[in-house]
Order: structure tokens, then sequence, then C-alpha cells
């Protein structure tokens, strides 16, 4: 049993997305007098990863058998089929053409499957030179597993989103202290951070990994359950004894090759095992020593303003509230030219910096870009033109790598060199960090020289099908190439001959991988190969029902030379590849300083675009305790706004000590939650380093945002809207300090009036009181603003309607004062509630508030409401035959009319 039969099991394995106990190794039949020698060896395999598929390499496909293919074929859509007996029993199989697996994979990952690749390490006819070599050798093909797929190691284009960083996360626990090592393999650098429990959903809510690993023995912490259940689809759960602290460090000090980690950070042991199960389990995965990674880092809470997942789902920052990107902040602020770039401002957008000097020197960036439209201009166009060099230095670092990730550096290399050369010619008039960038471009031309006449224009996909080394690159390849290439010219002419000699215009060679190259002729023409003097050249080898087929000696000479000349061209191509990629890699840390360079240039002119674009500015920010907004917009409303060429109305906010805390009343629909979101969006924007959508804005730093917006039932963890309201807002009461900002929308909505306005007035009280922190809190409890008198540095503010000639006109102005009502009634009349509700609500509303104008309770307002009958017809909603009966004046009609108006009133009442 290997190590890793032993030490490795996902249990998402056998039912979708549904983590379950994995099947123990040892399933798999041992060896049976009754098993091919090639099902011993798929066995072999399957047992070593049996919470994976295997993909079992045979020719030109990858076959699953047995169970895997009957949980692959449905996903993939393709044949279930059979294959021979398994001890009586058929064996199922499916399988996807080698070339095209790529193509099959995501579904299998999606769906919650791993895969292990078994590839054959050896063609048939080496496998019989082997044997022969060997006492007792077999002459079976090789087969080693060369990779397990998971959704937090892929590096595959096809499979990963372009715009976003694919992260592997390790959950670990020692005594009460968590730490958590992620890295995202195609930038290479693992982090870990260690953190309280509570911390640990914000963190990872932040990464958003593809894919976490967690020890199995948390599967019985009760407390972590929820936690748990939340994360199921991109759990990865390991045996505890990978967590053994010993064993992780050793993977961790194996992957850099030294004997201490001192070097780069103090870990403290449970922050090095999270690292060393990483480690190890990037290794067991691509089945490799992983020598891309970087060394690893530790990430500090500090830096960053803890963004809760809550409110990152609240705020819509990296996706909207229905899951996708479109209508979240990120999709309506990306302007980047690159998927490296995309990449990054979703990072930044993420994780905003609570450093200054990181914030200015991003900021400054982008004025730059904003104030030179032209140098903006320019370098986006180069920009363009770049594809993703970061994916293809991991492919290619993981000998993963085919020819267009070759032509990938080639062609990124040369927009490095043009950004370069735009930004030495500028040097005088950029500042230092814009300099240093600049610089970090560096100078490949010899890089580029080799890649330019190594690699044709064209090239295939796959580096093993070879013609992609462009012509004088390789002298013996040229010769090769044109001796392979000269044989089927001299092939052609050999037909021709053969033609001529036999007068049989229909001869043609043709080449299939039985008998190789051959003549064909029809079978009516047979005979006359088959006779003197025709026969002692032809020599018979098949005879079909449409064609007859001879070989001759000189054919079969040609064919020798031109298959050893087209194996030999492959052989140099392959190795020629080698080379190549060898010398990207002897500069693979340079070229990721590249990479980064470009995609922050990226970045920066993609923010000073937009800021452009929609007249943002620069914000001053500070370790004051200011948020002073003037004329603030939402930029994702504002951006939905003009789509109906309607027009955003901006708004000023003042969170400033003397009014630090807003109390924001004003009608439904009037533009509460979208002044209380576009605060919180500011703060992301402007503490990410960048401009923001204001007329001017000072915030001084934020530590943590909080947002309560809206209620979410979240049924599917068994919590009730009021529920997870309620824990929300416990968990930003318990954390927000003076530094931070909090929005708080409507809580306590989702209960009795009574219960929920008692709940938001104590609330309102504490954030005042206890946590001291700048806030915006919108209510419909008008009863609240009362508060005002009480603490000094509450402010009221109400989004203003106008009232005009029966209608409601909302002006989406936020200013001082108090909402007088919240004109329900008039926005559900707007949504298309029957009119005669409405009309019975008005009544309910009006019989409510003048029992309070004179004293009444409630209660007994209620009790004296006699109940609404809507079957009368007087109150029911109109239908077409009730209003083509109002219509009628029988007094009007002749007898033929009358009868007329029956039987259309008669076909109404059909419809
Ligand atoms: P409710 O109390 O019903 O939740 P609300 O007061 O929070 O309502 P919002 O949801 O913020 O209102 O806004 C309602 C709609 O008004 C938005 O979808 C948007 O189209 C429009 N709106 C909001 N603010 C503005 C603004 N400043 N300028 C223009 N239109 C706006």
């Amino acid at each position: 049993m290997t190590f890793a039969q032993t030490h490795f099991y996902s249990l998402r394995m056998t039912a979708n997305l549904q983590p379950s106990f994995f099947a123990e190794p040892g399933d798999a039949p041992a060896l049976t007098p009754q098993l091919t020698p090639m099902m011993q060896q798929y066995w072999d395999l399957k047992n070593a990863h049996p919470e994976c598929l295997l993909f079992f390499r045979m020719g030109d496909f990858y076959e699953l058998f047995h169970d895997d293919a009957v949980k692959a074929a449905p996903v993939l859509d393709i044949a279930l089929t059979k294959r021979g007996k398994d001890q009586g029993d058929d064996i199922a199989m499916c399988g996807v053409p080698v070339h095209s697996y790529e193509a099959y994979l995501p579904k299998l990952i999606r769906a919650g499957f791993r895969v292990a690749i078994a590839e054959q390490m050896e063609n048939p006819q080496e496998a019989k030179a082997r044997a022969k070599t060997q006492k007792g050798g077999k002459t079976l093909v090789t087969r080693q597993i060369i990779r397990i797929i998971t959704p937090g190691t892929l590096t595959e284009d096809s499979f990963l989103d372009s715009a976003r960083a694919n992260y592997l996360a390790v959950l670990s626990e020692s005594m009460g202290e968590f730490s958590v090592a992620w890295c995202d393999l195609v930038q290479g650098v693992p982090y870990v951070q260690s953190m309280p429990w509570n911390d640990v959903p914000t963190l990872l809510s932040r990464l958003n990994p593809a894919e976490l690993v967690v020890s199995q023995k948390m599967m019985s912490a009760e407390d972590k359950r929820e936690f748990l259940d939340a994360q199921k689809d991109i759990i990865t759960y390991v045996a505890p004894v990978r967590y053994d602290s010993e064993s992780a460090k050793r993977a961790a000090l194996r992957q850099y090759s030294v004997t201490s980690l001192d070097s780069f950070g103090a870990f403290s042991k449970n922050e090095t095992t999270a690292l060393g199960v990483l480690l190890d389990y990037i290794a067991l995965t691509q089945k490799q020593q992983v020598s891309l990674l970087l060394p690893p880092r530790m990430a500090t809470v500090a830096g960053v303003v803890a963004i809760d997942a809550a409110t990152r789902r609240n705020l819509e920052l990296m996706q909207s509230l229905d899951g996708g990107r479109k209508g979240s902040l990120l999709a309506t602020i990306d302007r980047t030219q690159t998927h490296a770039g995309a990449r990054l401002l979703a990072e930044q957008l993420s994780a905003p910096l609570t450093e200054l000097a990181a914030i200015n020197e991003r900021l400054s960036r982008i004025e730059c870009f904003v104030q030179h439209d032209d140098w903006r201009d320019a370098l986006r166009t180069m920009l363009k033109a770049c594809p993703d060099l970061p994916r293809a230095l991991t492919r290619l670092s993981l000998q993963r790598g085919s020819p267009r990730d070759l032509a990938i550096v080639r062609v990124a290399l040369e927009s490095a060199t043009k950004l370069r050369f735009f930004l030495n010619q500028h040097a005088h008039e950029l500042n230092a960090d814009l300099k240093k960038l600049g610089m970090q471009l560096g100078e490949h031309s010899s890089l580029i020289d080799v890649l330019s006449r190594a690699l044709k224009s064209e090239l295939p996909f796959l580096a093993r099908d070879g013609g992609f080394i462009a012509p004088n690159y390789n002298a013996q390849l040229d010769e090769l190439v044109s001796l392979r290439d000269d044989s089927k010219k001299l092939i052609a002419g050999l037909q021709n001959k053969y033609v001529q000699q036999t007068k049989i215009t229909t001869l043609k060679i043709r080449h299939n991988n039985v008998i190789g190259y051959h003549v064909e002729i029809t079978p009516a023409q047979a005979d006359k190969l088959l006779q003197p003097p025709f026969n002692q050249d032809f020599i018979h080898r098949q005879t079909l029902s449409s064609a007859v087929r001879f070989t001759t000696n000189e054919l079969a000479e040609l064919e020798r030379k031109t298959s050893e000349a087209g194996d030999k061209a492959l052989q140099i191509e392959l190795q020629l590849f080698d080379e190549l990629v060898q010398k990207v890699l002897a500069n693979f840390d340079d070229l990721r300083v590249v990479a980064g360079a470009m995609a922050q240039l990226d970045v920066a002119t993609a923010l000073a675009e937009i800021s452009v674009e929609q007249n943002w500015c620069k914000p001053v920010i500070d370790d004051s305790d200011a948020f002073d907004i003037k004329g603030g917009r939402h930029p994702v409303v504002e951006a939905s706004l003009k789509v109906l060429n309607k027009n955003f109305i901006a708004n000023d906010c003042d969170l400033s000590a003397a009014s630090r805390l807003w109390l924001v009343t004003g009608p439904n629909m009037a533009g509460k939650s979208t002044f209380l979101r576009q605060n919180a969006l500011l703060v992301v924007l402007a503490q990410m380093g960048s401009y923001v959508p204001a007329a001017s804005a000072h915030i001084g730093i934020v530590d943590k945002l909080f947002s309560r917006v809206g209620a979410a039932d979240d049924l599917a963890r068994g919590r009730s809207t009021f529920m997870v309201e309620m824990i929300e807002t416990a968990a930003i009461l318990h954390q927000a300090t003076a530094k931070s900002l909090v929005i708080l929308d409507e809580i306590g909505r989702g209960t009795a009036t009574f219960d929920g306005l008692s709940i938001a007035w104590g609330s309102l009280e504490y954030l005042y009181y206890q946590n001291k922190c700048r806030g915006l809190f919108a209510t419909h409890y008008h009863e609240l603003t009362v508060l005002k008198d009480q603490l000094p540095n509450l402010r009221c503010a109400t989004a203003k309607v106008k009232e005009w000639e029966n209608e409601i006109i909302f002006l989406h102005e936020v200013g001082e004062g108090i909402a007088e009502c919240s004109y329900g009634l008039h926005v559900a009349q707007l949504a298309g509630l029957p009119a005669a509700v409405i009309a019975r609500a008005g009544a309910i509303l009006q019989q409510l508030e003048s029992g309070k104008s004179v004293g009444q309770n409630k209660n007994t307002v209620i009790a004296s409401a006699k109940p609404q009958d809507f079957t009368s017809r007087a109150l029911r909603d109109k239908s077409a035959v009730d209003k083509a009966i109002d219509a009628l004046n029988p007094d009007d009609y002749s007898p033929k009319e009358a009868l007329e108006k029956l039987y259309a009133l008669k076909s109404l009442a059909k419809q």
C-alpha cells in the first residue's frame, strides 16, 4: 500500500458534491487468475487512488472502467459500453479521446469528482523492446499516474476563470489556534496566516478558494458543523495523519531543500503544519515536487480591511446576489486589458488595504495615467496584445506546456519590451514607483529572438504532434523534414509510374496504420496484377470487397525512409521543445516579475480609464476619523441607470466625529439602501487604492467594514430570515471598532413591530456608545428619530420625495431631516398589488392613524375592524367581462343589438 493510499482520501467522491465516506483501499480485487494483466495493472493504479476517477490511457483514448465509467458517462453525456468480463461480469467502460480530454474534465471537476490520469509511459514497440532485454519482462505497456486533477490545483485555461485566482487552501487547527495556508499555483506564493476561529470564515470569504483541504478529524467537531456544511462543495477531507506536524514540516523542508524554515519567517508549529499539508498536497496531486513555488510568506490580518462574508455578499463586491459576476462592483469597474490584470484587480478589490503608504502608491499611479490620456491610451493598446503569461509559465514549469505556451511567452515579452520602451521614453516625468515598474519589465531580447526564430506562426496544441519548429532553426531538422516531405513527393511519383506501367488509371497508393503504404486497385482489375509480368513486382497483401491491395519492394523501402525521417524529425522537435522550455524556465523568476509588472500597469491604467470615463476623483486618505463624501455615487446603480438613460443623483455624506452615526429614514424606494451601500463601496474603492465615484472624498482609514443590507433566508443552513439577520447583527456589534464603518439597513425588520423596533433601538445605542464607529443606520421605525435629542453625534437624514398631483416623486436626495411617512402603499401600488387590496389597506391605515391621534391603542383599532369580503363585485378587481357589463347601456339597444352584445359577452367570458 502506498503512502498516498494510506493517507490521502477525498470524501467528496462517491456522490456528487456531497462529502461522503470513501471506499477503503483494497476494494479492488486482489490478483486473481481471471484478471488479464492489463486489468490487473488497472486495478493496481485505481487502488492507489480509490477517491479518483481513473483516466486509463489506452492508445488514443482515456478509458474509464467499472463504477468510474458508470458514474462518469452520464456527467460527460457519453455512451456507456462494455469491454470483456471480470469474473464473469461485464466490465462497464466509457472513454474520451486523448486529444480532446480537456474539454471533458471541467464537467467532472464541477460535478465534484477528482480525476487521476494514468498515462502510457512507453509505446507498444518500446514495451516489446524493453521486455526482450529484461528477464521475465512484460510486454504490457507501463502506465503511471502522472497527475491528480482537483479543483484547487488546476492550471489549464479551459478549466479556469481567466479573471479570478484559483486558490487551494488548507485549514489546520492545533490547541485552539487556526492556521490557513493557501496558494494559487499560477502566482506560486504560498501564504500562511493564523487567526481565531471567528476570523476563519472572513479570510476564506476573501480568498474564495476553489478547494479547501481539511483534516477528517474536524468532521466530528460539532461547533464546526455549520461551517463545514457551508463549505461542503469545496472541501477535500484528508486523513489526520497527513496533519502530523513532523511529517508536514518535513514536506515543507523538502519543498525548499532547507533544514529550517526560519529564514522565511517565524512560523508557529500549526502554521508549519498548514504549510506542509499544502505543499504536500500540491506535490501529491502534481506527482512531482513543484519547483515553481516561491518561499512561503506570512500573511497578516493587519494591512487589509476586514470584510466578512455577509458584507461581501451584501455589497456584491465580486458577484451579485444571484451569484453571477454581472452586476457586481468588480464587473462594473473592470476595464483591464489582460487576464492577469483582471485577476489582480479582483484580488485588490477583495482585499482593500489599511496601510496609507501602499494605498497612496497605487493612487499616484492612477493619478499619473489620469493626467496623461495619451500615455494611458498607448499603454492600454500595448497591453491589449498581451496574452496570459503567468498561466503559460505555470503550465511550462509543470511540464504541461505546449508550443502555444512558448508563443505566449514570446508575445508577452514583446509587449513588455514595448511597454518598457514607452515608459523609458517618459522616464523623466515618471515617479520612482512607475520607474521601478518600468525596470521590472526587464530586457529579454535574446529569449524573444530564440523563440521567434524557433517557432512557426501557426502552432499545434500539443508538442507531441510536432510541426511547430520553424524552418531554418535547426539544420538537421530541416534535412529530415525535407526528406520526409520529399518522400511524399516520391510516393506520388511512384503512383504515376505504376499507373503508366499497368495502365490502371484508378491505381492509388494509400496508407493505413495496419499495412502502411500500399497499392490499391479495384477487384475488377486485380487479375492484371496477380498475373505475370506484374505479379513479380506487385505482392498481394489483402483482398477486400471494394479493393485489392499490394505492396512493392520499392514502396516498402520508401516507406521505411519516410517514417524514419518523420520519427527522427519528431524526436528532434521534441528535444528542441524541451530545450526551449528550459530556456524559458531558466528565466522563470524574472518572467514572473515581468508578468507582475504588466498586471500592475494594466490595473493602474484600467482604473485610470474608468476614473476619466466616469468622472471619479482621487480620494484623500489619512489616519483621521474623517468620512466626508461630497457628491458620492453608487457605481453599479449609476451604470445600470445610464443604460436606461437616467441620471444618478449624487449625495453627500459626512460621518466625521460630530455626526459619526446617521439615522436614515425615508419612503420605500427612495434610495436609502443605495445611499448606504455607495458609501461602503467608496471605502472599498478608496482603500484598494482606486479613485472613487464622488466629487470629493476624505476618508480616515477604515479597519473593518460591515454591511447588513436586506434580509435573505438561508434555508439551506436551516436559518430563518430573522435568525440570519440577528446572527449578522450580533457579529457586527461584537466586532466593530471606533475605526470601523458599519452599514445597517432596516435591522429588526423580520419580526413583530415592537420586537423589531426594540432591537433596532438597542443596537443603535450600542453602536453609538460601545462601538463608537462611523455608521449609517436606515430604518422604517420613525420612532427611533427621537434619539437625535439624546445622542449628540447622531444625525437624522432622510431620502426625500415630492408629492405632486397625487403622485409621489422620488428625488433620491439624501438630506438632513426625518421622513414623514413610508409611502409603503404607494410602492405596493406601483408593484401591482390588486387595487382592492390597496383600497382596503388604505382604509385600515387611516383607521390606525386616526386611532393613534385620538390616543387609541392599535389593538383596539384592529379589534374594531370588520373583515372585508373581496368576493363582493364592488370590491373585486374588475375583469374584462365586468368592465364590458359596466359599459352596457341596455336602453339604447335594438333587440338585434342586444342579442349581439349578449353573444359578445359570452365569447369574452370564454377567454
Ligand atoms: P426600500 O426601503 O424599499 O428598501 P430604498 O429606500 O432602500 O427602498 P433603494 O433600493 O436604495 O431604495 O432604491 C430604489 C431604486 O431607486 C434603485 O433601484 C434605483 O433605481 C433608484 N435610486 C436609488 N438611489 C438613486 C439615486 N441616488 N439616483 C437615482 N436613482 C436612484
